[in-house]
């Protein structure tokens, strides 16, 4: 899990450039690979080795001024809320606006970290101009150029020393489930489904970070926690029509998840908000399962419906298809003890370690049937693999030229490590190693 960063401030100040600045050397890998243009607002980053994650708050609500400042408060109580550091972005050009001295008064109240910076600060005389932001009652600020980077280095330096610290490894080794999909498709439903009354709760494990929140159940004889979601903890829906909301709550919950359950609504089907979940959720290497809820609402339904469901949703998660799709009806209680047996699964998969020996007695002949192609005239050749020791799968082939293995050989491994072990539901890393 990694930690949320969050960049605030009004329109036109620069967020979205800083914000492609963090993410741009990553983004482009994981563009490289999927051939898909994602959700731009949310993405990682890292700096001196810490990872963290990173959304631009603005990116959502674009449009004139007075549409943002209807939003504003709610967008940084948002991020208040959900995460870990803020950078509150202001602009030298135009100096302290209104708007700035707003969004001031409101971060001022907060516990967590947050780093003023100044932008557009394109030289010696913008610097000296900066001073008037000293009056937002912020304290000391950042002074940046998005554009071309300086002082971001600064600006990172700090925001590295206020991270929080990684979350130690839990003594229980339950399996941590996050409940997340559009509003309306019965995310609370199933939740109230799956927590059952009172009772079933055996207790609430304050997490590390001050406000994750895992509470652990005992349900249809599996124990598991429920990462806190907008669900369970916040009784009154907040705006949550609007993608922004909903993706920025879902972001924490699967970051502190390990199988993310994405219940869709089946007469909505898997649309682009879920499919940002779904992305979400695999750029994180978590679990997944997906929920298709309300299936009772599907009229006429055939002997291949469920497979002609199942085909276009998985169209929509190209190249990553082996994800397992429940078909359920948490009002006519149908199927949901099969969901989460499913979950289970998934969480048993991500788990999984394969020995060395064996995978390699499986793999190598399956390589030398099928070896990566030549490139440049020159042999590549896997000589060992190993599964390596992260928290979720990840795979090493060591060879000669590394670097001569081209993405679809790297697919042909995925696809033959998932055709001979069980990875169902879990995103897993290829990597080649030199030997
Ligand atoms: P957002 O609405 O806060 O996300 O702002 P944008 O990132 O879209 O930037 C708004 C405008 O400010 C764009 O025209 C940017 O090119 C410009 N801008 C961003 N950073 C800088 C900077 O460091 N210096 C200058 N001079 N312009 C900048
Ligand atoms: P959330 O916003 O994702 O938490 O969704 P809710 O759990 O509040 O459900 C939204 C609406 O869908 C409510 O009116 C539920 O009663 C209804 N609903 C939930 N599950 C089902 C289902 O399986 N079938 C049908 N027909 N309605 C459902």
């Amino acid at each position: 899990m990694s930690a949320i960063v969050a960049i605030v401030g009004r329109p036109n100040v620069g967020k979205s450039t800083l914000f492609n600045r963090l993410i741009k050397r990553r983004e482009a890998i994981v563009d490289a690979v999927s051939g898909v243009t994602r959700d731009r607002h949310y993405g990682k980053s890292d700096w001196n080795g810490r990872e963290f994650s990173v959304i631009d708050t603005g990116g959502y609500v674009k449009g004139s001024d007075d549409v943002f400042e209807a939003e504003i408060d709610k967008q940084v109580e948002l991020a208040i809320d959900e995460a870990d550091v803020i950078i509150f972005m202001v602009d030298v050009e135009t100096g302290v606006t209104g708007m700035d001295e707003d969004v001031a008064k409101l971060l001022r109240k907060v516990k967590k970290p947050v780093l003023l910076a100044v932008n557009k600060v394109d030289n010696n005389k913008r610097a000296e101009d900066a001073v008037e932001f000293y009056s937002l009652g912020l304290g000391d600020y950042f002074t940046i150029a998005s554009t071309n980077g300086s002082g971001t280095g600064d600006l990172l330096d700090a925001l590295v020393e206020v991270l929080p610290e990684k979350e130690p490894n839990r003594d229980d080794e339950l399996p941590r489930f996050a409940v997340v999909g559009r509003p309306n498709a019965g995310k609370s439903s199933f939740i109230n489904a799956l927590i059952g009354e009172d009772r079933y709760i055996v207790t609430d494990v304050a997490g590390t970070t001050r406000d994750s929140i895992d509470t652990k159940y005992n349900r249809f004889g599996f124990e598991f926690n429920l990462v806190d979601t907008a669900g369970i903890r916040r009784k009154s829906k907040v705006r949550e029509d609007l993608e922004f909301y909903s993706v920025m709550r879902s972001v924490r919950a699967i970051e502190h998840s390990d199988v993310c359950i994405i219940i869709l609504d089946a007469t909505r089907g898997f649309d682009g908000q879920v499919q940002n979940i779904f992305w979400l959720a695999q750029r994180n290497n978590k679990g997944i399962v997906i929920l298709v809820n309300k299936w009772d609402l599907v009229e006429d339904k055939e002997t291949n419906t469920i497979k002609h469901y199942t085909q276009k949703i998985k169209e929509a998660m190209e190249p990553f298809t082996d994800v397992p799709i429940v078909f359920m009806s948490v009002l006519a209680k149908q199927r949901i003890f099969k969901a989460i047996e499913t979950a289970v699964q998934v969480y048993e998969n991500r788990s999984r370690k394969i020995q060395t020996r064996k995978f390699n007695d499986v793999m190598l002949p399956l390589i030398e049937n099928y070896p990566p192609p030549a490139y440049k005239g020159k042999f590549v050749k896997i000589k060992f693999c190993t599964q390596l020791p992260t928290p979720y799968p990840q795979f090493a082939f060591f060879c000669n030229l590394p670097q001569y293995v081209r993405d679809p050989y790297k697919r042909f491994l995925e696809n033959k490590l998932r055709e001979n072990f069980d990875f169902t539901g879990v995103p897993i890393s290829v990597f080649m190693r030199k030997k």
